[in-house]
This record gives C-alpha cells, sequence and structure tokens, in this order.
C-alpha cells in the first residue's frame, strides 16, 4: 500500500517536497567516501521531517518555500527540469554551481537547506561517531558529590500549566520575559521587598533536560523555532533566539566582556546620565561577582583556544581568554545547547534562583499578549497560558500590577509594544536596530586537534575593536555552527567532513550600525528586515581575513573563507584576495546573536522610545529592561551591558515603588 499520501497529510512535509528534499539529501551526501554512509542510508531526510515536526508556523513554512524555491530554480538552467527530476550528476552539477550563483535567493534556498542537512547528518550519532566526536569533557568528570563531580542540581520553583490555567493574580510588579534583563530586574526587585511576578513563554530547564539529549534535539527545544529564525534582506541573516526559562542566557555562549569605555562615554556624551565609565564599574562588578565572572581556566581553553592564541602572539595582536560567567567548567564545549553540568551561570541558575528566594514567582509556558491599560497608564498583562506538551492556548492569566515590566528582548518587546499602537511618538520603535552580523572562519590543520573539546567560546582577538571587529575562537559540535565551524560543502566524497577534527574556528563580531527594523506579524509572530550596510560588509570582510591570518601563522594548510568563488586559500600572501575582492553584501555567509537597540533609551523623547532609566516616554508605569533600551551597537557580546543596565534601571524603579 502506498501510505506517502496519508504521511504526506500528517507530516510537515508534502509528498513532493519529500522528494525534493530526498534529492537534494541524496546529491550532498551519496554513499561511500571518506564517510561512508549516505544520507538516504541515514534516512536524513526523516530525521530532518521529524525535527521539523516539533515546530510550527513560520520556520516550517520557510523549509517548504526554500525547497520549492530550489526546486524551481533549475527550470533555468541549460537543461530545464524541476531539480528533483535532474540524474544524478546534472544534479550534483547545478547545486555546485548554486553555491556562487549571482541570483541570491538560489544561493540562499540552497545554503539554508544545506545548513539543515549539514546539522543532520552531522548530528547522527553514526556519522559523529565515524567523525571522531565523542561529546567528552575536556577535564573529566568526577561523581556526583565529589569535589571534582557536578555540583546538586538547581530546582528553581516554576508555576506552569496545568497548575495556572485561567487565572487573576496581583503583584507590585510584573516582569515579562525571563532571560539577562527579566532575571536581574526579578531579582533587584525582588529583594527590595516588592512582590514580584515573572512571566515566561519558554519551559522551565533542569540539568535533566540537557543531560542524555543530543545537542540537536536541545537546539529544538531550548531555541525559538528550533534556532531557524531569520532577518530578511540583504542578505539572509540567521538571526536564533534562546526561548526559556532564564531566556537566551541558557543557550549563550558564556562571554563576558564588560561595555567597552568608548561605547558608555558616547552614551554619555547623548545625555544618558550615569552611564559613564566610571558610573557603570560598580554595576558591572556586581554582576561579575554574582556570576562568577573569570578567564576560561587554562585547562578547558582547548585547542581551538590555543591555536588561535598562538596565531594571534605570533602576529603580536591584542587579545586573550575570554572572560565567562563559569563555576567548576569542565569544557564540554557545547554551552550553546545548555551546559549539562550547571557551570555556566545562566539566569534559571544564578539570578532567577536569587529572586525567587526573595519572593518573586516565576511562571512559565505563559506568552503575555498584551498590555493592561488603565487610563493611560500600564496596569499589568494578558497572557496566554500554554500547554507545555502542545504549545496549544489552555487558558488565560492576567496580572494586575503598580508597575509593568517588558523584558522579552530586542525583538519581541518591540513587538508586544507596536501591536498595540504603543511607544511610537518619538517614530523610533522597532527601528535602529543593530544585531552584530559575523562569519565564521574555518582552517585545516595537518593535526588532529579535536577543537570541539574545550571552552566554546575561547579565546579572543580585539585588536581593530575600535574600527568595530571582535573575533573570537567559538567552535561548536559537528554540524551545529551556524557561524563558526561552517564549510564551503563537504565535497563529494565528504572529505572535509573527515576532516573535522583538523579544524580550528573563529567567528566574528560586527559593531553595525543600526538599521535594522522589527514589526510584528499576525498575532505572535514578528518580521525582522536588516540590509547589511556595504561599510559593515567591509568590516565583516576584514574579519574574515584577520582570522585566515591568524590560522595561518598558527600553521594551517588551508583557511575557508566562505566567499563566493573562493572556497579555500592556502597561505597567508593569498588572504589579499579576501581583502582586494569586490565583496557585496549578498555574497556574506552571516549569523547574529545579538539584536539590540529597538526601544533605545536616550534623554530626548523625540528621538528615543525610553528614558535614561528604562521608563517608556509614553506610558506611565510602562519600563523596558533588556537588549531593546541599548542605544547603540555595544561592540561586544552584550550579555553584560543589559545585565548592568537593567540593575541600574531597576533600583531606580525599586526606590519609586518601596
Ligand atoms: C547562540 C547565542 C550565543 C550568545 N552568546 C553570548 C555570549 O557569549 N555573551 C553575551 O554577552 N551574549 C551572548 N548572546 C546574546 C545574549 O544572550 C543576549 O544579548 C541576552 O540574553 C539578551 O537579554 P534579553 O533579556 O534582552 O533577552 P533574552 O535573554 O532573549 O530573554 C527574553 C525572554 O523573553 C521571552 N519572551 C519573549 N516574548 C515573550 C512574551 N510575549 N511573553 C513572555 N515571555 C516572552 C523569551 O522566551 C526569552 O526567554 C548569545 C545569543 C545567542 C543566541
Ligand atoms: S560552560 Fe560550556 S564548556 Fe563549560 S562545562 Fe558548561 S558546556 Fe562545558
Amino acid at each position: 500500500m502506498d501510505t506517502s499520501n496519508s504521511l504526506a497529510r500528517s507530516g510537515p512535509l508534502s509528498g513532493y517536497e519529500r522528494r525534493v528534499l530526498g534529492a537534494l539529501c541524496d546529491t550532498l551526501l551519496p554513499p561511500g567516501g571518506a564517510i561512508p554512509p549516505g544520507a538516504a542510508e541515514l534516512e536524513i531526510a526523516g530525521d530532518i521531517e521529524a525535527l521539523l515536526r516539533r515546530l510550527r508556523g513560520q520556520p516550517r513554512w520557510l523549509v517548504r518555500a526554500m525547497l520549492l524555491g530550489f526546486d524551481l530554480t533549475a527550470l533555468l538552467s541549460r537543461r530545464p527540469s524541476l531539480f528533483h527530476r535532474l540524474d544524478a550528476d546534472h544534479r550534483y552539477q547545478w547545486v555546485e554551481a548554486s553555491r556562487s550563483s549571482r541570483f541570491r535567493p538560489r544561493r540562499e534556498a540552497l545554503s539554508g537547506l544545506d545548513v539543515l542537512i549539514q546539522l543532520a547528518y552531522a548530528s547522527h550519532p553514526q556519522v559523529a561517531s565515524l567523525i571522531g566526536y565523542d561529546g567528552q569533557p575536556l577535564v573529566a568528570l568526577g561523581p556526583a558529590g565529589s569535589a571534582t563531580g557536578p555540583p546538586p542540581p538547581v530546582d528553581l520553583p516554576v508555576i506552569t500549566y496545568p497548575a495556572v490555567r485561567d487565572a487573576t493574580i496581583v503583584a507590585d510588579v510584573v516582569v515579562v520575559g525571563s532571560g539577562a534583563g527579566g532575571a536581574v530586574a526579578a531579582d533587584t526587585l525582588a529583594r527590595a521587598g516588592l512582590d514580584v511576578v515573572v512571566l515566561e513563554e519558554g519551559p522551565p530547564i533542569h540539568r535533566s533536560d540537557i543531560t542524555g539529549h543530543r545537542p540537536v534535539e536541545r537546539l529544538f527545544e531550548l531555541y525559538r523555532d528550533g534556532g531557524l529564525t531569520f532577518t530578511l534582506g540583504n542578505p539572509v541573516i540567521s538571526l536564533p533566539m534562546g526561548r526559556a526559562v532564564g531566556g537566551t542566557t541558557v543557550v549563550n555562549s558564556g562571554t563576558c566582556f564588560r561595555t567597552p569605555d568608548a561605547i558608555l562615554a558616547s552614551w554619555a556624551a547623548s545625555g544618558i546620565p550615569g552611564v559613564a565609565p566610571e558610573a557603570m564599574a560598580p554595576w558591572f562588578e556586581a554582576v561579575e561577582e554574582m556570576l562568577g565572572v573569570q578567564p576560561v581556566p587554562e585547562d578547558v581553553l582547548g585547542a581551538n583556544g590555543e591555536t588561535m592564541r598562538r596565531g594571534a602572539e605570533e602576529l603580536g595582536l591584542s587579545g586573550g581568554p575570554i572572560r565567562r560567567n563559569i563555576r567548576g567548567c569542565h569544557g564540554h564545549g557545547v554551552c550553546a545547547f545548555g551546559c549539562p553540568v550547571d557551570a555556566k551561570q545562566a539566569m534559571h541558575l544564578s539570578y532567577l534562583p536569587r529572586a525567587v528566594a526573595a519572593g518573586a514567582r516565576v511562571y512559565s509556558g505563559t506568552r503575555v499578549r498584551k498590555i493592561r491599560l488603565d487610563a493611560g497608564r500600564a496596569a499589568g498583562v494578558v497572557a496566554d497560558v500554554l500547554d507545555p506538551e502542545t504549545g496549544r492556548r489552555r487558558g488565560t492569566l492576567e496580572v494586575d500590577a503598580r508597575a509593568t515590566v517588558l523584558a522579552a528582548g530586542a525583538i519581541f518587546t518591540p513587538a508586544l509594544l507596536a501591536r498595540q499602537r504603543l511607544a511610537r511618538s518619538s517614530r523610533q520603535l522597532g527601528h535602529n536596530l543593530v544585531i552584530h552580523p559575523g562569519a565564521g572562519t574555518t582552517a585545516r590543520f595537518d593535526e588532529p586537534l579535536r577543537a570541539w573539546r574545550g571552552t566554546m567560546q575561547s579565546y579572543y582577538v580585539d585588536e581593530k575593536l575600535s574600527d568595530g571587529v571582535l573575533l573570537e575562537a567559538t567552535f561548536p559540535p559537528p554540524g551545529l555552527g551556524y557561524s563558526a565551524g561552517s564549510l564551503p560543502g563537504w565535497g563529494r566524497d565528504k572529505s572535509l567532513f573527515a576532516l573535522y577534527p583538523h579544524m580550528a574556528s573563529c567567528g566574528s563580531i560586527i559593531g553595525d550600525a543600526g538599521v535594522g527594523r522589527v514589526s510584528p506579524l499576525g498575532r505572535n509572530g514578528v518580521a525582522i528586515r536588516y540590509d547589511l550596510t556595504q561599510r559593515d560588509a567591509a568590516k565583516v570582510v576584514e574579519g574574515i581575513a584577520m582570522a585566515a591570518e591568524i590560522f595561518f601563522a598558527a600553521g594551517a594548510t588551508e583557511v575557508y573563507p566562505m566567499l563566493p568563488g573562493l572556497d579555500a586559500i592556502h597561505s597567508a600572501a593569498e588572504v589579499r584576495l579576501v581583502r582586494e575582492g569586490r565583496w557585496r553584501p549578498s555574497d556574506l555567509h552571516l549569523s547574529a546573536y545579538h539584536p539590540m537597540g529597538s526601544a533605545r533609551m536616550g534623554a530626548d523623547p523625540s528621538s528615543s522610545v525610553v528614558d535614561p532609566f528604562g521608563r517608556v516616554w509614553d506610558v506611565p508605569d510602562l519600563f523596558v529592561f533588556d537588549a531593546s533600551v541599548l542605544p547603540s551597537s555595544c561592540h561586544v557580546n552584550p550579555q553584560m551591558t543589559v545585565m548592568a543596565l537593567v540593575a541600574r534601571m531597576a533600583a531606580r524603579l525599586a526606590d519609586s515603588l518601596s
């Protein structure tokens, strides 16, 4: 019996889409070569479909659109046909030509599907083991309870469906979102004696949700839309975000830079009081002490960090081991998929437990859809209560509060406000979005490095920070790099895959202009528009060139700059091919992790959304305490900036309410 039609009806893909995906998987990953099993033998298309089944809405549509779009592009070939109907040789030629096609939709559809297929293939247990990936920490983990074992798990009390369904509760302050901003706000306000309620859309995270689950599964659990969130524009940029109790800090890399003095000074010069470097120093110190911020210890720096240090020192470039929020790090190198030993001091392990100890109540699976207004003042929120199993709406939770704090992050906070047409008098809401776009650069060495062992993000080079280029040695588990760890395909014989243990990689962070724009889409969605400027594209290219020079200085034999027509370079002399190329924004493979600035703070209500203490200019009793308020790019990973600014703003709010 042919079951394809009934499967098509129940699965996330139709029978036709499944055929296109199967054809692409077979073309990219045929049997034989350096990693013998092919995609068909391992049923990679089925694994992708199983992952897609966990998602709803936009990301599924995106994958389906890419499949349709890529299939149609082959009609433009010299032998017009749908891609999936071509024979194997012509499919291969079409794929290879598509990688450097000048027709953006063709190149970007392939690139998006390529990432998904690479992710599913490389994280298949059989392939991971053939690559040599064992997921073991660099420093052996002792038994629980021993000095070298994991600490006792943290049991954060969180209220979730069905314990909450339809209800109205009263609090002094309601905080929307539990990430870097929301958790610090809740802690500050609760310790000041205020009755605080935190509403978080995502699920609660316990260590047992992380240990025993593969990183790829965690990606689909801990990230919004399984990490398949993108900006629309030129080029399309991957912009993953966390969605969990603890927000994006659960999945971030734990890198902790203070805001550079020059940036703070520029914000102070714009008229914002109390943000000059000396005024902010005590706020940073308090956050750092709370989170155990320290440079990556030598024993968990790992080969990726050591390689970058060797190259940077050889060239005399300024840099060092990254400062991170860790206690008892063993170097599992999976920080962006939840820390399996709770070493990374994410919000669900640090600020939220302290807030709860001071009386705060944390609700998960509660998606705020509306700010309640009473005679023009904010008076709390209305939230959908979600079933954690199905994601379906099961009830309505209303919170009646004296002050309402939005900390849903720089994408969802402006969308929430815009949906109700609030905070729009300056016309800046949702504008000025900065994302720190960056490119990954991977290099091959003769000797095996097994660079996934050790801290995932370990060593920085800030030689050109003042020009807006920061490099960070970053090596994710195989197949899970959006940026760092990416390869220009893997060759028909999968040879680059097999060389994975010989690779090192580095990501870049670009201090970009605030050209992005967030708007609400439908009931809960968002549209993120972002067109990279030519100036910022030049910074990305400079980051790739610097990374290549560092890798060659450290002894690399080949570097993959991921630029069209320039798959690999083989010596430091060839780095000029990167610098001298006339690359356009659309030529770059970018990802970004740091949305900021979409409800910026300022001293002037005509050009900012919130005042210098996060109060929405237009709506009394409404505050924004998250990455949205940054007045511009902070040029470094932003969580410390967010936490320190929020601690300062929340202290002011606590004073005014006490
Ligand atoms: C993979 C990755 C790695 C990163 N690495 C680093 C790093 O190493 N160092 C660093 O400094 N920064 C890093 N960042 C960025 C950093 O984590 C963020 O800048 C920071 O967490 C932003 O804090 P926030 O409070 O604005 O938002 P988030 O921490 O994103 O928190 C927002 C929360 O609000 C919730 N929410 C959204 N809408 C609603 C709603 N309607 N109702 C209820 N809840 C809602 C979300 O689910 C989320 O949990 C990384 C980011 C990513 C994606
Ligand atoms: S912080 Fe990262 S490197 Fe350290 S133990 Fe956790 S996952 Fe491993």
